[in-house]
């Protein structure tokens, strides 16, 4: 087997990447271990930027985006029982939000992909990659109890936190930059509609939580938990009496709708960074590369981002075998990453609890808070941030 371009994994870095490709000639392959059902109802992000809607509307996938999307132009930011709107559009010359969950972005990249004709292998086994230092790098891999190789010029590493593309590289060549949270999320999808109009994210003296959306019928609720919650110990009442303590305003002007809880999950927070983000011919995209604790919403954005970035220097590549935009990638996506951690690890810093017994890193916190309500500086700072700020900017070096 031969292709141009060898994609390890089906998420949304793998999955756009070929879409991307596919629209500037390129071939590709997409290797993924798991089922085509299973990556298409795995149910993770769901906060697009303006600018990962842009990109998916002016490739064709826009459609029913559009149709079924919420855009939002503000959020909440709700601490000592108050509510303070961040203006998220008044702040950035009208730029929004658009919620649309992560596994509805990956069944439209799917459904392309498979009517423009495009190969991607689901349940794949055993992956492996090699050469990936000359110019003919493969991938063996069986599909069907059949062991194969792909041939190709490129291998593109989108295979997530614990795939096999990052691990391939040799020991030495990667800087690891790696930090844990001492807590987790809990998460829950219930079906009943918002409570509010735009999300809210609280910081409470019991912890974080956050009011997101996925549908007009389906909402996505998180509660700052210990890293390893056992998730058994959680009854539903359990859930909604927490998430209610936790949003109730002052003036008890807010009042959370409960539903059916129909998936309950617990996430460890982290944030992670390798450089360089490729080696020899081996480009590594998305969470392969890079993980943010989900407070900022950036995770997907990120992977969108990178996959971007790498279409382009491919397309240069493959047109006219200039590598000068293929060298310079992981130093133009290490620029952004690094906004984007930064980002989220401020936006972690100020919303949850650390320390019960901190006082003083308490009312530093809180100070934060109120000067982010108040200052329109401030809040340009993380409203810029939250949307999403232009690549070009990010990128530039
Ligand atoms: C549990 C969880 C919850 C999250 N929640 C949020 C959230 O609420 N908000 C937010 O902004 N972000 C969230 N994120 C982050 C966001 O979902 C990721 O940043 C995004 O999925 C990155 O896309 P990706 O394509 O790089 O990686 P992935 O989506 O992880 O895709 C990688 C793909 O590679 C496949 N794969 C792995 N190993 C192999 C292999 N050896 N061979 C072949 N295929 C392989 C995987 O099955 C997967 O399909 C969450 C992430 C996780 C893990």
């Amino acid at each position: 087997m031969r292709t141009q371009v060898g994609i390890v994994g089906a998420g949304p870095a793998g999955l756009l990447l070929s879409h991307l490709l596919d629209l500037e000639g390129i071939e590709s392959v997409v290797l993924e271990d798991r089922s085509r059902e299973y990556v298409e109802n795995r149910v993770r992000a769901g906060v697009l930027e303006q600018g990962t809607v842009e990109l998916l509307t002016d490739t064709g996938l826009g459609d029913r985006l559009h149709r079924e999307a919420l855009v939002h132009r503000g959020l909440e930011l709700r601490f000592d029982g108050e509510g303070h709107r961040i203006d998220l559009s008044g702040l950035t010359d009208g730029r929004t939000i658009t919620i649309y969950g992560q596994q509805e972005v990956v069944k439209d990249l799917i459904a392309a992909r498979l009517g423009a004709g495009g190969d991607i292998r689901f349940e794949v086994e055993d992956v492996a990659l090699d050469g990936l230092t000359t110019d003919v790098p493969s991938i063996a891999f069986t599909h069907d109890g059949e062991r194969h190789t792909l041939e190709c010029a490129v291998v593109a590493g989108c295979d997530g936190f614990h795939g096999i593309c990052r691990k391939a590289i040799p020991d030495g060549v990667l800087t690891a930059y790696d930090r844990t949270y001492p807590f987790g999320w809990l998460g829950i999808l219930a079906r009943v509609g918002p409570s509010s109009d735009e999300l809210v994210y609280t910081n409470h003296e019991r912890g974080f939580s956050l009011l997101s959306v996925r549908s007009p019928e389906v909402c996505r609720m998180y509660l700052q938990c210990e890293p390893d919650e056992d998730i058994g110990e959680w009854s539903d009442d359990r859930i909604w009496d927490e998430l209610h303590t936790r949003t109730a305003t002052r003036n008890g002007d807010f009042t959370l709708k409960e539903g059916p809880i129909f998936e309950k999950g617990v996430a460890a927070l982290r944030s992670f960074v390798v450089e360089p983000m490729q080696h020899g011919r081996l480009f590594l995209a998305g969470d392969a590369a890079h993980i943010v604790p989900a407070t900022g919403a950036k995770g997907l954005n990120l992977a969108v981002a990178d996959v971007r970035r790498l279409s382009e220097a491919l397309a240069r590549f493959f047109g006219s075998g200039d590598t000068d935009l293929l060298e310079g990638y992981s130093d133009a996506c290490l620029r952004r990453v690094w906004r984007v951690q930064h980002f989220s690890w401020w936006m972690t810093s100020m919303m949850h609890r650390f320390d019960d017994h901190d006082d003083f890193q308490r009312q530093v916190q809180r100070s934060e808070l109120a000067y982010v309500t108040s200052s329109r500086a401030a809040a340009t700072a993380l409203a810029e941030n939250y949307v999403g700020l232009p690549i070009a900017t990010l990128e530039a070096g």
